[in-house]
């Protein structure tokens, strides 16, 4: 049972020195040559087969298409200029052929395609002066006539996905020698599975899919490459099973609260809370009351309202001393919810705190001790929550808003500070069902589907950007009736290497035209620079907020009516969306205006088209999904959410349903992975580089 052989860098494998190494890392989209593993290499799938079997007549050469021909040389032509090419010609019944070389002398070309000889040859044409001609070809041999049965190198040739500094025989070569790393292993997967889906095993389906027998055996639906989807699903299925069931394990605790001191603070809100927030709040409860630890996705469009339903569910905590933990992605987004939780909870009896990287030494200190001591019931934080300094007397709950900004890491971490707190993340990404369960495993979702009552619809058009005069024009006037609205820039500072526009030259005209009414907001503006300036556009002394996409996670302005954005053509449907969800909370109607740059490439037109067409999230979450691939989605670099490789979610929904099922029956039977399969399954989970349910199976 070694896989040593197997995630070892690839430059044990013969023929590959540091130069190859570094190549394959970019190739295979690793970081670094050292960290480039010859299973990675394995994993690098075929995007098609070159079929070298059947022969082709001249005539019938294809243009720009591979064939093979076998041809009887009839003659040799060498080039006048010094390093011209060197033709070699042959031809069959049907036509002439041309085999041309750039490389290789006059002489050592008419020793290998001697006049008179039968040559078969393999490659790509073209058609040129009327015949078609084959510069290099991919295999060639001579053979002792036309009928000669196909030998060694005329079989089927799986092609890949290719990288500048390599050849395909060079990785054709490479791949033959990391197929042969594989050995012996024990079959982590079901018998009964294998046999009923008729898969092959885990080295013969590596086997068939770079030595393919059929041109199928290299498609996604073959039974090769489905076994290994399967398996790179089953690796992230089990470890998500694995870490799940750790946390659920270790026990919760009940929570009691007086039914009365909830229903006062929801009568003390301004409005009633929506159907959904009611379902949400009432599937929280249940989970609080009960034993176990809750682990609770709550999904909503922007504006659904996620934040009254943490504050009730830590208001539940709060009814027996639990404090609640809730983790912001910005500072000025964790001031906000400080101040609505601040302004509801306080009255209610239950102490809020502040704790972000810029409130003042004195604060946090004053802070940390109150929580410590139990004074203080709700922190509110970035960050600096999880440090360690920061310790609750009674962590109950854990919220995470807007999950997808923080790596699971740093959610264990504060899930840490309490042993048995329960937690709720909530996200505005409206994630379609089978990312999250790709994503999260099977944590249980509550759905805010229904808007607050009184939402006005936004109205969004789309806009040529030759227009900005008149629109600024508009936008004027508007200010002027006392609207507010958002200007969004793809970028902070004016680059030649650009056509888009920045914001700090957007800032500029926009001052120029309407006054010093115009703020601006970037990634380089300091973090308390920044909230001073939304605080004005807040409070109405600036009108119009000039920024960047800093503005897309949270922010709160009701009266914001108008949200322009700027080369809308470079944004994701999902961060479109975002961006639109920060207007159109309030009683106001608004209007969303998508400026982009003619001509619109046929992708960007259809995600503008989303847009004008819907405001459903859930909808333009799987439009997304489609124009962009699940990759994208979650913005994989920051939210460790998984990226595959061998499978697609659209194409192996069924597999993925699988795998779920296979990874919770595993841990319910076997849950150190001890027994024979088991131990079989813990490979798997080093090969997928699981590392975090292969702690969690170390630490017991
Ligand atoms: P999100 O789900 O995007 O985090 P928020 O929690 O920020 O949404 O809520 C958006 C706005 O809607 C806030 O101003 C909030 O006070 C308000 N709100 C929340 N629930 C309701 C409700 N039931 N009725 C009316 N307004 C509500
Ligand atoms: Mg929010």
């Amino acid at each position: 049972m070694d896989i040593g052989r197997l995630i070892a860098p690839v430059n044990r494998l013969d023929g590959v020195g540091p130069g190859r190494a570094e190549r394959l890392a970019h190739l295979l989209g690793r970081e670094s040559a050292a960290e480039t593993r010859i299973f990675d290499l394995l994993n690098h799938m075929p995007t098609s087969v070159a079929d070298r079997r059947t022969m082709t007549a001249v005539a019938d050469a294809p243009e720009r298409g591979i064939a093979t021909f076998t041809v009887r040389i009839t003659h040799h032509e060498a080039s006048r200029a010094p390093k011209g090419p060197v033709r070699a010609f042959g031809e069959d019944e049907t036509g002439e052929l041309a085999i041309v070389f750039f490389r290789g002398g006059f002489k050592w070309i008419v020793g290998a395609y001697p006049v008179g000889a039968w040559v078969r040859v393999s490659g790509e044409t073209t058609w040129r002066d009327g015949r078609p001609q084959m510069i290099h070809p991919d295999a060639s041999a001579v053979v002792e006539g036309p009928e000669a049965p196909s030998g060694v190198g005329f079989g089927l040739e799986p092609q890949y996905p290719m990288t500048q500094g390599l050849t395909p025989g060079v990785l054709s070569g490479i791949i033959r020698h990391a197929l042969e790393r594989i050995g012996d292993l024990p079959e982590w997967l079901d018998a009964a599975l294998l046999k009923r889906e008729g898969w092959p095993g885990f080295a013969e389906a590596y086997a068939r899919v770079h030595h393919p027998a059929e041109v199928a055996d290299v498609l996604p639906a073959s039974p090769a490459r489905r076994r290994l989807a399967y398996d790179e699903l089953l690796a992230s299925q089990l470890a998500l099973a694995i870490v799940r069931d750790r946390e659920r394990n270790r026990r919760g605790r009940e929570r009691h609260w007086n039914p009365a001191t909830i229903s006062a603070l929801e009568a003390s809100l301004p409005f009633a809370l929506t159907p959904s927030q009611r379902q949400a709040i009432s599937e929280i409860a249940e989970d609080l009351a009960a034993e176990h630890r809750m682990i609770r996705l709550v999904q909503g469009d922007v504006g659904s309202g996620k934040t009254m339903v943490a504050m009730i569910a830590a208001a539940m905590a709060a009814g027996d001393g639990g404090q609640t933990a809730i983790m912001a992605p910005t500072d000025l987004v964790a001031r906000q919810h400080y101040e609505t939780l601040a302004r509801y909870l306080e009255p209610a009896g239950i102490p809020v705190r502040l704790l972000t990287g810029r409130v003042s030494e004195a604060e946090r200190e004053n802070a940390m001790d109150a929580l410590e001591s139990g004074e203080a019931m709700v922190a509110v934080g970035t960050h600096a929550l999880f440090q360690s300094r920061v310790t609750f007397r009674d962590l109950a709950l854990v919220v995470v808003d807007e999950q997808h900004r923080f790596g699971v890491s740093q959610r264990m971490a504060l899930s840490q500070k309490g042993p048995t707190s329960d937690l709720l993340v909530m996200t505005a990404t409206p994630i379609p069902r089978t990312l999250v369960l790709a994503s999260y495993g099977d944590m249980d979702v509550s759905r805010l589907t229904d808007k607050p009552a009184g939402r006005q619809p936004i109205e969004t058009r789309a806009v040529a950007d030759d227009r900005l005069s008149q629109i600024i024009d508009r936008l004027s006037s508007a200010v002027e009736r006392g609207e507010k609205a958002y200007w969004v820039c793809p970028l902070v500072e004016p680059d030649e290497e650009s056509e888009l526009t920045s914001a700090i030259t957007r800032h500029k005209t926009l001052t120029q035209r309407l006054g010093p009414i115009v703020g601006l907001v970037h990634g380089k503006t300091p973090v308390s620079e920044r909230e001073d300036i939304m605080a004005a556009f807040k409070d109405g002394a600036l009108s119009v907020l000039v920024a960047t996409t800093v503005v897309e996670v949270g922010v709160d302005v009701p009266d914001a009516t108008i949200m322009v954005i700027e080369n809308a053509e470079r944004f994701g449907l999902s961060q479109l969306h975002q961006l639109r969800g920060r207007v159109g909370r309030g009683s106001k109607p608004s209007t969303c205006l998508l400026l982009y740059r003619s001509p619109l490439g046929a992708v960007a037109r259809q995600r503008l088209d989303t847009m004008r067409a819907t405001n459903d999230g859930f909808r333009i979450a799987e439009d997304d999904l489609r124009l962009r691939g699940e990759g994208e989605l979650l913005g994989t670099r920051q939210s460790g959410a998984p990226q595959f490789r061998l499978a697609d979610l659209e194409r192996d929904a069924d597999l993925l349903t699988m795998a779920t099922a296979d990874a919770h029956l595993m841990v319910a039977t076997d849950r150190d992975l001890a027994g024979e399969r088991g131990r079989a399954l813990k490979l798997l989970l080093t090969l997928y580089e699981r590392r975090r349910a292969i702690d969690r199976l170390r630490s017991g």
